[in-house]
């Protein structure tokens, strides 16, 4: 017997990174997982396959409104409830924080579609099953660029914070629902693949001498999935990066 046995979990963004970790940790403890991506379907299909409980592969892009919607429904069209989300889908494009005319109003639009727009539609679209669950939760996957002035882009810094406030606000409106988030410094997937001089920042600086994989930021959704009393808490994974800048 799994300890999440009989529990379903909609992971946005699992075809690949911390999304398909988290899945599988999921997963290994019995859940049965929804695997999401927008346009990586064969990976997320081939992730979902790979599970060893009764997971399905949803293809949708969460920052469409209606195609959230229909994730959700399809979750519960085929498992009868919900349990857990994890809002992990994201999105970001480079652009230096000096750069002001680089950080167009398309980058600033597209940043927030995705992460802010896709992340509470879906949530919102959720929080009916959540609630009709007794084990209803929500982990957001943020960023230490929501706390701290730092990351990807200005856009990105400013998404991820919404995020990591949108985490305690809703914790304290949808109770019992429980609501987190978990914010990680850098991570090593395909999002950071061409980043070799920011993972060598990192590993020189952080005490833990390195980049996250993306199985510490899944260990840590699956300890806030499983702890029955932690909500509105943004749990910081980066190694002890932000204790030491
Ligand atoms: P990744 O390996 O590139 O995975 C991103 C996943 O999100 C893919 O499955 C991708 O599928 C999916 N996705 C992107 N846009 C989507 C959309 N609109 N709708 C549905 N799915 C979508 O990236 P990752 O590094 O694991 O990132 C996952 C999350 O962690 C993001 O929210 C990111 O901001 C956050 N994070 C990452 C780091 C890091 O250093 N890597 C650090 C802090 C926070 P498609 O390819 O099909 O779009």
């Amino acid at each position: 017997m799994g300890e999440l046995d009989g529990r379903v979990a909609v992971v946005t963004g699992s075809s690949s990174g911390i999304g398909e970790a988290t899945a599988r940790r999921l997963a290994a403890l019995g859940a049965n997982v929804v695997v999401n991506s927008a346009t990586s379907v064969e990976a997320g299909e081939e992730v979902a396959a790979s599970l060893p409980t009764e997971s399905v592969y949803v293809q949708a892009d969460i920052s469409d409104e209606a195609q959230g919607q229909r994730l959700i429904d399809a979750t519960v069209a085929r498992f009868g409830h919900l349990d857990v989300l994890v809002n992990n889908a994201g999105w970001t494009t480079v652009v230096p924080h000096h750069d002001l005319d680089g950080l167009t109003d398309e980058i600033l639009r597209r940043t927030f579609e995705v992460n802010v727009f896709g992340t509470w539609w879906l949530t919102r679209a959720a929080m009916p099953h959540l609630r009709a669950s007794d084990h209803g939760n929500v982990v957001t996957i943020t960023s230490i660029a929501g706390i701290r002035p730092t990351g990807s882009s200005v856009a990105y810094a400013m998404s991820k914070a919404a995020l990591n406030h949108l985490t305690v606000l809703l914790a304290k409106s949808c109770g019992p629902v429980r609501v987190n988030a978990v914010a990680p410094g850098l991570v090593d997937t395909p999002w950071t693949t061409d980043w070799t001089t920011l993972h060598e920042a990192v590993a020189a600086i952080n005490p833990v001498k390195r980049s996250a994989t993306p199985d510490d930021c899944a260990e840590a959704v699956l300890a806030l999935v499983r702890n029955r009393y932690i909500t509105g808490q943004v749990l910081v994974v980066d190694g002890g990066t932000t204790v030491v800048t």
